[in-house]
């Protein structure tokens, strides 16, 4: 009969919509060879379907897995294109030690091809660079922290798929997966399996270490781990949403060897880093998008960039059900509820507030009738901005910035696109506002 991974879908086919279930659902299958107890592996015929599988639905596979087999696995979802008769060749043809490792474990998108480098981004991005050329001589550990979504993984990952390439065994797992692994061989008695597996490895890559916190019997053994590894000049990498110093119910001498290495951190992407990170997920995913809808998409998204692949696939899914092409009006349709339900979360306020520092106007000044040629600007900015991103209507702004009345709003949005339109300057200074409020309400 049909396997655990079968029989998971078909549980999860009766939770869900029809259209859901056709359109993606049945488009995926389990990949039992590459699947163990705490990981379960399903191949998509593109990586569109996969994204939206593994957005939508990940937590729900897993916890259906949990249900049936009494453990709840890692999801992953990968986009395997040949039949198994040649992936067995291949693997046959390039043996190396990371065959023992499943190449799933790591996502092949994760490159730093594939990664846009900005400001942001930039100190993070050269260190992982480096440490993928002279692992283990360089910064060891390297710690990366930001953030959810800003590309930690990501970065950590391409230097695991550059090693994977070369050969080398890398090691990718999170403070969970480590933990799971460290109970199961230690009630089976196979502690050295363990310990060969974590401390034999030529790079381990820790996620979202900040996880570890409170959990004392599994930092004294990631400790030895460490110590061992570094002993022995292998590469260590991890990521955590904060600085080493600033993770609580940690012990200290797991802080103090975080910082030995290279501490690097990933701030928040600008706008025009959104922007070309939006471009080349394009590039990856095959979608064609002009440059006015990127522009919107880029300054909708929160900084959590993991949206903007949600966003793309949902984008093209409702494209190809209806046949039309992505336009801006199109765009803006299938993002309605997405916009909506960030704009449940800005007010007038916090806009006012934004524009009157980024523009030096003082907030009472902005609700003012001053005539001020700065005020009036910043004025209309608010509004314009008030307007776009809160659910407001014309009269409700009418009555906060004391103007007679609902046709005094309209002029001034009137303005404002006209002025947009002919001023590329402005138009990007109104769009970077306008990023600023949404990404400073995010959550
Ligand atoms: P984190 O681990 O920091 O939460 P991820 O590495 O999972 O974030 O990144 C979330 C998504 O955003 C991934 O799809 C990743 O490829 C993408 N991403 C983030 N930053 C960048 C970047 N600078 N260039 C390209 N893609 C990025
Ligand atoms: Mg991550």
């Amino acid at each position: 009969m049909a396997n655990i991974g079968s029989m998971v879908l078909q549980m999860l086919k009766n939770e869900i919509s029809e259209v859901d279930y056709t359109r993606y659902i049945k488009q995926i299958h389990y990949n039992e060879e590459e699947s163990k107890s705490n990981y379960a592996v399903f191949n998509a015929p593109n990586p569109l379907i996969a994204n939206w599988v593994r957005t939508k639905y990940a937590d729900k596979i897993s916890h259906l897995f949990e249900i049936k087999t009494g453990v709840k696995p890692t999801i992953f979802i990968g986009t395997h294109k040949a039949p198994p008769s040649t992936s067995t060749k291949e693997t046959l043809k390039t043996p190396n030690p990371s065959d023992k490792v499943p190449h799933t474990l790591l996502n092949p998108s994760y490159t730093f091809n594939n990664f846009v480098v900005g400001g942001s981004n930039n100190f993070a991005y050269v260190a992982a660079k480096s440490v993928s050329e002279k692992a283990g001589i360089v910064y060891n550990p390297l710690f990366i922290y930001g953030g959810v979504g800003l590309g930690k993984t990501h970065l950590m990952q391409a230097v695991g798929n550059v090693m994977l390439a070369q050969g080398k065994t890398v090691i990718y797992t999170s403070v969970e997966q480590f933990l799971n692994d460290f109970s199961r061989h230690l009630s089976n008695r196979t502690m050295d399996r363990f310990k060969d597996k974590y401390r034999k490895c030529d790079l381990l890559l820790i996620d979202d270490i900040q996880f570890l916190s409170g959990k004392n019997q599994i930092q004294e053994e990631f400790f030895h781990t460490f110590e061992a590894l570094r002993n022995e000049n292998k590469q260590i990498i991890i990521t955590s949403d904060k600085h080493p110093k600033k993770i609580g119910g940690l012990e200290e001498r797991l802080k103090s060897r975080f910082e030995w290495g290279l501490v690097a951190d990933i701030q928040p992407p600008e706008l025009e880093t959104k922007i070309e990170i939006i471009k080349k997920k394009c590039e990856i995913n095959r979608v064609k998008l002009d440059k006015e809808v990127i522009n919107y998409i880029a300054t909708i998204i929160e900084n959590n960039t993991r949206e903007i692949e949600g966003i793309l696939s949902k984008l093209n899914a409702y494209s190809q059900l209806m046949g039309v092409d992505i336009n801006i009006q199109f765009t803006r349709n299938v993002l309605k509820e997405q916009i909506a339900e960030k704009r449940s979360n800005i007010t007038i306020d916090t806009i006012v507030d934004i524009v009157s520092k980024e523009l030096n106007v003082k907030a009472t000044e902005i609700r003012s009738k001053s005539r001020n040629s700065s005020i009036v600007y910043a004025r209309r900015v608010a509004i314009y901005l008030s307007r776009n991103l809160t659910p407001n209507s014309m009269p409700q702004l009418a009555h906060y910035f004391g103007m007679k009345d609902h046709t005094a709003v309209s002029h001034t949005m009137k303005k404002i696109q006209e002025l947009m339109k002919n001023d590329e300057d402005f138009k990007i200074k109104v769009d970077e506002l306008s990023n600023k409020v949404s990404s400073l309400t995010d959550n």
